[in-house]
């Protein structure tokens, strides 16, 4: 019988392994790394769930705000033991976008820290003080001792949501993706199988805990492995390449800006990374020649992988039998127990293989809904639980997966659609670019014109004409951007991805205004 709840996979792991450490603090000074087993895990997290269940009823949201750190998983842990959903606040949000989900979702506690209370949370109550009194009690997540507690524990089902992930709001107002226990220990489960990493592996995690590459990919795929997993507080180059060597690191994901980032440390190479057997690179479009230099670079394989917050996570992944050539063409098969369909975009047909369509997804770890909001949920997920993703793509015969880009993102110019990861992947390419983002912007005779944010490697030196004149051989002319902007970063959100809605809405008013 396969563990079914967040709960009964830190049992199980600390009644097989008490006193393999499950967390790691990824800070700067070796010594000084807080670890802590899994026995010491679980009867930390019990005693902070029987506080918490003292306090708040089964079901009652608790929201957490925090850097990634070893306590932030004990609450996770905590609020899973008692039953209280918890809602994950990215550190990178603001006062406004802090109260608004704090509302949205009905939060009753917040667990933060000092900093954050301090500054921002004095921000929030300076407009809205009676309504966050009224609202959640405060918690710090360095005195959680204070709220070690002995009430009994509520029984908690497969089905109960366990995480509640607010979508970005790049496309409209943030949504509350319910996520249940069921799911992410499946989908964590299941996610990290297929990577065949042996039992007790050593995982790293750059990116927030509050995300689903966070919290559970990477938090409920070492868990259901029993693997040991290092939290660095944020994605730092130069300490996540010293971890790496210091503590024989065996894994980590990381979305691709991540691992742009990463390749131009120094530091960034097979003897240093000796220890590295397999990498995640995924949540935003993979560019071929990202695979072959993570390859190059790091010395091990790159798995190509996509999802979104809707499924928990992981949807298809490459796998370590896979060639370079299914990499670069693919984000790899479904795990299992996930089906892909492909719809057309008008009709919402099937498509059959090699044809660009709706991707659509049926998962255990399809989200419950969206929080509070039945019309959006039944808009998202059919009778027959089928989820669409809004993102473009196509399967092959043999099952694998390209995605193409996000419907919204398709810029239809004149009679074309042109797919922006199609023109990215070609001008990373360019030895002088590092990072490089297509967007739409409003145009009166074509409908939509062709943008591009450009980051030049370090020391590079480029400009649109020649970057232009050296596609020109190589894509269908319509394909090729007419605006071109340089910038030292492109904007990202707390996962590190691009937002194109920043760039539209710094290089295109009217196009952002309207989306
Ligand atoms: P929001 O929904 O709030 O606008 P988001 O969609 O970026 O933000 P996530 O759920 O974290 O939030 O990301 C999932 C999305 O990321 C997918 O729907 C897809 O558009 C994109 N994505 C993930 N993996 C890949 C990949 N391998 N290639 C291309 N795009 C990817
Ligand atoms: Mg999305």
């Amino acid at each position: 019988m396969p563990v079914q709840t967040v709960g009964d996979a830190l049992r199980h792991a600390a009644r097989l392994h008490p006193d393999r450490i499950a967390l790691i603090e990824g800070s700067a000074d070796r010594s000084g790394r807080t670890r802590i087993g899994y026995g010491d895990l679980l009867a930390r997290s019990e005693r902070i769930a029987r506080g918490l269940a003292a306090r708040y009823a089964k079901g009652t949201h608790v929201a957490i705000w925090a850097p990634n750190s070893v306590e932030w998983v004990v609450v996770q842990m905590a609020a899973a033991l008692a039953g209280t959903p918890l809602v994950m606040l990215s550190p990178n949000l603001r006062a406004p976008e802090v109260a608004f989900i704090l509302r949205n979702s009905n939060s009753r506690a917040i667990f933060t820290v000092e900093r954050y209370r301090d500054n921002a949370m004095a921000d929030i109550a300076r407009g809205l003080r009676d309504e966050i009194d009224a609202l959640a009690d405060v918690f710090l997540i360095d005195e959680l001792a204070t709220l070690d507690g002995a009430a009994a524990l509520p029984d908690v089902a497969p089905g109960d949501n366990a995480l509640v992930q607010y979508t970005s709001g790049t496309t409209g107002t943030p949504k509350g993706v319910l996520m249940t226990h069921g799911g992410i220990v499946t989908i964590g489960h299941d996610g990290a199988v297929p990577m065949g990493l042996p039992e007790g592996s050593v995982w790293l995690l750059v990116l927030p805990l509050a995300s689903v590459g966070g919290s559970v990919f990477a938090m409920m795929g070492a868990l259901t492995t029993l693997s040991t997993l290092i939290v660095m507080r944020e994605f730092d180059a130069p300490l996540m390449a010293r971890i790496i060597a210091e503590e024989q690191v065996t894994f980590f994901n990381a979305v691709t800006t991540v691992h742009f980032r990463l390749l131009e440390h120094p530091g960034t190479n097979p003897e240093s990374f000796a220890s590295v057997r397999a990498i995640t690179c995924g949540g935003a479009t993979v560019p071929t020649s990202l695979i072959e230099r993570i390859e190059r670079q790091y010395g091990a394989a790159c798995l190509t992988t996509y999802g979104m917050t809707e499924t928990s996570g992981t949807v298809v992944m490459s796998t370590p039998d896979d060639s370079f050539e299914r990499k670069s063409m693919s984000a790899g098969r479904t795990i299992p127990g996930v089906s892909v369909e492909i719809r057309h975009i008008e009709t919402g047909a099937p498509l059959p293989p090699d044809e660009i369509g709706e991707i659509c997804v049926r998962s255990p770890g399809a989200m419950s809904g969206y929080y509070g909001l039945p019309e959006a949920t039944a808009a998202a997920i059919d009778e027959r639980g089928w989820l669409r993703t809004g993102d473009l793509g196509r399967l092959d015969a043999d099952g694998y997966l390209s995605i193409t880009g996000r419907l919204k993102e398709m810029i239809k110019r004149g009679g074309h659609n042109v797919y922006p990861r199609e023109v990215e992947d070609l001008l990373v390419q360019h030895p002088a670019v590092a990072e490089a983002a297509v967007f739409g912007i409003d145009d009166d005779e074509l409908g939509e014109e062709i943008a591009v944010a450009i980051r030049l490697r370090d020391g590079a030196a480029a400009e649109g004409p020649a970057l232009r004149d050296w596609l020109f051989p190589q894509i269908a002319p319509y394909k090729i951007p007419r605006a071109w902007h340089f910038l030292d970063a492109l904007p990202t959100n707390a996962n590190g991805k691009v937002q194109k809605f920043e760039l539209r809405k710094r290089f295109d008013p009217k196009t952002a205004a309207a989306a």
